[in-house]
This record gives structure tokens, C-alpha cells and sequence, in this order.
């Protein structure tokens, strides 16, 4: 055990943190891996057992088709190579694995290689993907959840060999932000699939990081830990830079970093070691011989291929090239538009985007209404009647509406539908011709001669206040954007 050191806070200057992920997905197959019980989350426990995923005597295990099928779907996603695999027994011991080892793929997964793309256009590797069966779930009682202190524990076996797959990343991530980051992206192409429901908070994604840091500019990785328990991104985040910010703190003070695997204690916000590489568990891998190796077919790669659809990548691929056809639109995949195309292909609105440009609305326009606006509802969004949506940017854009008049419009077809026309016209909304934004600027310099000095001046950040009183003025119903045409127009003849 290394001596307590100050842990300073992440990130710590000169050091850069390296993360490679394992995460474990359970998937959404009717029946377990092995034998023909419910895979369901939250049934009455140890109600979906039977004798082979109990790991009684004499039981065989058939492998469910359904499982190689999804794994396959991921495979393709991702970019793998599918290919013949095998599956090993790992012997351990723990009362939530009935036959005291665990069916899984060791040195021969059924994915190899592959990548995943970043909404910031960063590429993460992936190391495999290998198909393994769940333990049973251990709830310890009394105490503090923990085993120590618990007064007994509980196993429910209904979880007992319901089909895994661990993806596991290369050590490309350098950020926890990157690390958050890969895991949506990953639970969004899962889902895409549809090889996972992608609740994290029900247990159907579970992240294990593996992280060490190294000076800024080395080439050489720095020794990893591995850390468990994280059950939300939230806590990937944190645990990520806190280990780093551990790890940092043990070399500043002339230690060396063990490697070891670490538990998350979310409540603490640190991690603690849980077993060392020399305590780690020899597993004594041999080769399952009750089950043949898995070798996918043509066919079964056609198969996958067929049912994997326009991946998120790709999504956001599509609304970029639109946001660039536009003209003048930067499509930089940092900024703005970078974080509204990836807003809204995770909230799956970007059909919306895509259908109103195809109407003539105005790529960097529909695409801010709906990231900004629309996606804060977006069921009522996905349900939006596309056309009312594009003649409402139809209408922003040739100046008949202002911006927030046709935020107000928006909002009456997200709540009720309708014609865009008609409900501004109902509520007498209607832009200012571009005279009467004159008069609205003519007047607050006149109420604010000092302010409308320092902008004939040329300070710029002066423009915001004076716009703001303009449009107070105004009632909102002088366009933005017309109002500091009318402010630069000003400013060049003065
Ligand atoms: P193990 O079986 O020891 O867990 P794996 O190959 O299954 O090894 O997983 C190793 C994980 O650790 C991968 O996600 C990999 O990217 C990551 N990793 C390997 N070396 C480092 C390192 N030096 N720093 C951070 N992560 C690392
Ligand atoms: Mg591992
Ligand atoms: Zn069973």
C-alpha cells in the first residue's frame, strides 16, 4: 500500500491522462445465452432459471443463434472483422456463478479490430469484441451495500447467462470528456442495431476504464489500473480524472503506480484498490468442450449487414454536407453547428432538419431551430409535420417573422400543430418592415446617448445592450439581425 498523497484536481498541468474502456453490453435477445430462459430485466428473481443456467450436473449449454447474430450486427458497425471464435471456460468461484466458471471468448472473439467515430471527428480503435455469459446479481444486506458490514446477501440467478458483449477500446481516449463521449456514441450505435436497450441505469451497459497518465509529449504508456463500478456517465467522468489526478499525485511524490484494479465509490468520489496484478485471479482459461467454435457464414454476415441502419456517424456525415451547401455556413465540426448536428442526431431529429432543407428551408437555420428549440420537446418534435416546420424557416428567413416571433411560432406547432401562417396571423405576429427598425434605433440612441456614443466609437460590446433595448422596445418584434444591420449601417456612416 502506497502512503496517502494529496490528490490535486484534474486536469494537472504537463500530464495528459490515457483511457481505454471495456464496456459490457447485454443483449436484447429473447433468451439467455446457453438455455431457452426469459432474458428480462426485473422479473420476480430466480424465476427465469432452469438447470443449465443454474450450472446443475449433466446440463448442456446450446448456443442462442440470436446472440451470434447481434454480436455480428456490432461487428459490422464497428468495422470488425467477424470471424471464427471460440468460447473458453474462466474458472473462478463467487456465489453469483453457479458453475464456479464463466462461458466466455478469450483469445479468439468473434470481433477483432474496427473503430468508432467521435460527433468531434476524433477516432477511437476498438481492441475486439467478445461474447460471454452474465453472472447472477449479489445484493448485500445491511450496511451500506457493500459486503462488508452486510448483515447477509442475496443472488438472483434470472441474470445468470444472459448474453454479453465486451467491446473493448484501444487507449485512444485522452480526456474524460472523450471518454463520456465514446460510451454515448457506442450505446448509440447498440441501440441503432438493436443488439441493446442501452439502459445504463437498469444494467444493460457497464463500463470498466482502464486509466494511467503519462508527461505531456512522452510516446510510452504509464502503467494502467482498471477501474469498476461506474454505472453512469456521470461517474465515468469523475472516476476517469480522479484516478488520473491520483495517479499524478503518487508519482509527484516519487512512487510508482501499481497496476491493480480499483473500485469507484461514487459516494467518496475515489477510488480504492481492490486487488493487485499479484492477487490477480488465475483464471485457468481452457476451452469450453461442450460447445463447437462459431463460425459465421456469408449468409449470416449478409444478414448483419442488412439490419444495420444509417449509423450516427453517418447521420451527422449527411446534415454537415447539407450545413455546407448552404453557402457561407462554417461546417466545422467543432462550434455551434458541430454540437447542434450532434444534438440533434442523438435526439434523432435530424430526418426533421434534413426534410425542411429538402422544402427550402435553410440548412444552418432549421438546424439551429431544431437543436435549440424543438429538441428541448422532443417527442412532440419527432411528431412535428415536417412541411409546417420548413415553411416556418421559409418564412424566418425572407424576413416575414423574427427570430423570436418564430420561436413563438414554433412552440404552437410543437404544442398543437398547424399552419405557420395562420397562427401568425392569429396572433398578429409579422416582422417590423425594415423602416420601422429604423425608427425603434433612432429613438433608443436618443434615450441612450452615451451608449450610442461609445458604439459610433466602435466598442463592440456595446451592440448587445443596444439591440436588447431595441427589441424590448420593440415587443420582439424586430428581427435580430435587421437591427444590427441597421446599428453597422449607422456605425459606417458616422
Ligand atoms: P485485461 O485482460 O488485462 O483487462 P484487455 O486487453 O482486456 O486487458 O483490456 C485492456 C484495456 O486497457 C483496453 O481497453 C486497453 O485500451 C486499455 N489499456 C491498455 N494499456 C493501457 C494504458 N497504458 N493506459 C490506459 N489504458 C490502457
Ligand atoms: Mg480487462
Ligand atoms: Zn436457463
Amino acid at each position: 500500500m502506497s502512503a496517502a498523497v494529496t490528490v490535486p484536481v484534474w486536469p494537472v498541468e504537463g500530464w495528459e491522462l490515457v483511457a481505454g474502456l471495456e464496456v459490457h453490453t447485454e443483449l436484447s435477445t429473447a433468451t439467455k445465452l446457453f438455455c431457452g430462459c426469459r432474458n428480462a430485466f426485473g422479473d420476480v428473481p430466480n424465476t427465469n432459471t432452469c438447470p443449465v443456467c443454474l450450472g446443475l450436473p449433466g446440463s448442456l449449454p446450446v448456443l442462442n443463434a440470436e446472440a451470434v447474430e447481434l454480436a455480428a450486427r456490432v461487428g459490422v458497425a464497428l468495422g470488425s472483422d467477424v470471424r471464427r471464435s471460440l468460447f473458453h471456460r474462466k474458472n473462478y468461484f463467487y456465489p453469483d456463478m453457479p458453475k464456479n466458471y464463466q462461458v466466455s471468448q478469450y483469445d479468439e472473439p468473434i470481433c477483432v479490430g474496427g473503430s468508432l467515430e467521435l460527433p468531434d471527428g476524433v477516432r477511437i480503435g476498438i481492441v475486439r469484441a467478445h461474447l460471454e455469459e452474465d453472472t447472477g446479481k449479489t445484493t448485500h444486506v445491511g450496511g451500506d451495500g457493500r459486503i462488508h458490514g452486510a448483515s447477509h446477501s442475496l443472488v438472483d440467478y434470472n441474470r445468470a447467462g444472459v448474453p454479453l458483449l465486451e467491446i473493448v477500446s484501444e487507449p485512444d481516449l485522452r480526456s474524460a470528456e472523450q471518454a463520456r463521449a465514446y460510451v454515448a456514441e457506442l450505446r448509440a450505435i447498440l441501440v441503432a442495431v438493436g443488439a441493446s436497450d442501452g439502459r445504463m441505469e437498469e444494467g444493460s451497459l457497464r463500463v470498466d476504464a482502464n486509466v494511467s497518465v503519462r508527461r505531456v509529449g512522452d510516446a510510452t504508456l504509464g502503467t494502467r489500473c482498471e477501474v469498476k463500478n461506474l454505472n453512469s456517465l456521470r461517474s465515468l467522468g469523475r472516476a476517469v480524472e480522479h484516478e488520473a489526478a491520483r495517479q499524478v499525485a503518487v508519482l509527484l511524490a516519487g512512487g510508482t503506480v501499481a497496476q491493480e484494479t480499483r473500485h469507484w465509490r461514487e459516494d467518496e468520489g475515489r477510488t480504492v484498490a481492490m486487488r493487485s496484478k499479484e492477487e490477480a485471479f488465475d483464471y485457468r482459461y481452457f476451452p469450453e468442450p461442450d460447445l463447437v467454435p462459431v463460425a459465421p457464414d456469408a449468409a449470416l454476415l449478409e444478414r448483419a449487414r442488412a439490419a444495420v441502419p444509417m449509423l450516427p456517424a453517418a447521420r451527422r456525415a449527411r446534415l454537415f454536407g447539407l450545413l455546407s451547401r448552404g453557402g457561407d455556413q462554417d461546417p466545422a465540426r467543432a462550434g455551434a453547428p458541430g454540437a447542434q448536428v450532434a444534438a440533434v442526431v442523438a435526439s434523432d431529429l435530424d430526418q426533421l432538419v434534413a426534410g425542411a432543407v429538402e422544402r427550402g428551408a435553410e440548412p444552418a437555420l432549421a438546424l439551429a431551430r431544431v437543436a435549440n428549440e424543438a429538441a428541448a420537446e422532443p417527442d412532440a418534435a419527432r411528431r412535428l409535420d415536417v412541411e409546417a416546420f420548413a415553411h416556418l424557416c421559409r418564412m424566418e428567413a425572407a424576413g416575414e417573422l423574427s427570430a423570436t416571433q418564430a420561436k413563438t411560432v414554433l412552440g404552437v406547432l410543437l404544442a398543437e400543430g398547424g399552419d405557420p401562417a395562420e397562427i401568425a396571423a392569429a396572433r398578429g405576429l409579422a416582422a417590423l418592415p425594415a423602416g420601422a427598425v429604423e425608427e425603434f434605433v433612432r429613438s433608443v440612441a436618443a434615450a441612450h446617448p452615451e451608449e450610442w456614443g461609445r458604439w459610433l466609437a466602435g466598442e463592440e460590446k456595446v451592440a448587445g445592450f443596444l439591440v436588447g433595448r431595441v427589441m424590448r422596445e420593440s415587443g420582439g418584434r424586430a428581427d435580430g439581425k435587421a437591427v444590427r444591420a441597421v446599428l453597422d449601417a449607422a456605425r459606417s456612416r458616422a
